[in-house]
């Protein structure tokens, strides 16, 4: 057994930094006894509008739900075809088969992971109603040609926000904000995520007013009044105590990203230093983008051996996908086959997402740069 290790993540340091304010947030909630819809979530939604610029943020249970809940808000239903990324989280393509539709698949580029705009453009056909760009492990998908396209064609953008809460892009003088540019943005706080609950929970951002009132009755079994149900919605509610956990933790979170950005940008340095560029490709960070790295994924030679020597060593590392979306059994019946999404493919087989949080030390990348050294030039 190692006598020390390197987890890709400890979210007790970050607990470490906020333990008062958080327990002070906490007892609030539990003195008020008002658990649902209460005056945290309003607070929470008119923070999280404010910080992406939108006029809309309603709060649920899951970035799973967000997603779900938006294509119902824009009533996707069966036989219409939804576009995204075969490169994401499940969620992603699952939200889509949730309500009826029918995913379809766009390749991705090599160098940011993100679903490429041209490839998007190519698959879009009468039956089209929607397209979902993920903002793959903390960097924005170029929207500035999408948008605009899709809007002049009435096809929706929903963005899946999950893992971007405050990337932003800078075009033409303007800065674009994950999760502020599409028709709908969906936000997860699960945990992990940047801007993490202790729990599960969600939110969905709209730049469209007119979707507002039909996501907030959707989120309460589409009920409009108390009992009354114009539609069938679901039972979908972020709750007083995340709330307040979130409003907390909303408050560091551009500390927390600029210390994440300072660690990749030590990586890179130390991957140049130690001379494993003929190994390694970190990530890359496409001009005007600014990556808040959800996570930290470069692309190696043997990595499934790379992968276990770390391990040997006492430092965890994790694939982020080890298997596409369009191969994945549960969607066998779409009739994609192995070779359809070649650069997603590849990825699939050479990523690796290294440590990254905010308080990841100096100290712990360079053991791992020295550890990758030790591999790949025994
Ligand atoms: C985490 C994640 C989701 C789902 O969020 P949950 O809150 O876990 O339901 C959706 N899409 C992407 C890209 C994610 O990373």
């Amino acid at each position: 057994m190692p006598d020390r290790r390197l987890p890709t993540l400890d979210l007790k340091r970050n607990y470490d930094r906020v333990r008062n304010e958080i327990r002070e947030a906490v007892d609030k909630v539990l003195e008020s006894q008002h658990f649902i819809l209460g005056p945290e979530v309003k607070a929470f939604e008119a923070e999280v509008a404010s910080t992406l610029g939108v006029p809309v943020a309603v709060g649920c249970a899951s970035g799973t739900d967000a997603l779900i809940l938006s294509l119902m808000a824009l009533n996707v239903r069966p036989g219409d075809e939804v576009i995204t990324t075969p490169y994401s989280f499940f969620a992603t393509a699952s939200c889509i088969t949730r309500v009826g539709a029918r995913p379809v698949f766009a390749d991705i580029d090599p160098d940011t992971y993100n679903f490429k705009v041209d490839h998007v453009l190519e698959k879009i056909t009468p039956k089209t109603r929607a397209v979902i760009p993920v903002h793959l492990f903390g960097q924005m998908v170029p929207l500035e040609t999408l948008a605009p396209e899709l809007r002049s064609r009435g096809i929706a953008l929903v963005e899946d926000t999950a893992q971007a809460f405050g990337a932003v892009r800078h075009v033409g003088g303007e800065i674009q904000r994950a999760g502020g540019v599409g028709d709908l943005g969906c936000i997860s706080f699960f945990p992990t995520k940047n801007l993490g609950a202790y729990g599960d929970g969600g939110m969905i951002t709209s730049t469209r007013e007119d979707l507002a009132k039909n996501l907030k009755s959707l989120r309460v079994h589409g009920s409009t009044a108390t009992y009354f149900h114009d539609t069938v919605g679901i039972n979908s509610r972020l709750d007083e105590i995340q709330a307040a956990i979130l409003r907390v933790r909303l408050r560091h979170l551009q500390e927390w990203n600029e210390e994440r950005r300072q660690a990749a940008a030590r990586y890179a340095l130390l991957f140049r230093e130690a001379g494993l560029m003929e190994w390694v490709r970190p990530p890359v960070e496409a001009p005007g983008n600014t990556h808040i790295f959800h996570q930290y994924v470069i692309r190696c030679e043997k990595r499934d051996a790379l992968q276990a020597y770390l391990e040997s060593e006492g430092i965890s590392s994790r694939v982020y996908y080890p298997l596409c979306l369009h191969l994945q059994p549960c969607f066998s019946d779409l009739g994609y086959r192995e070779g359809d999404f070649p650069e997603a493919e590849a990825l699939s087989r050479d990523c690796l997402a290294l440590p990254i949080f905010p308080e990841l030390k100096e100290e712990e990348q360079e053991w791992l740069v020295s550890s990758m050294e030790a591999f790949y030039r025994k």
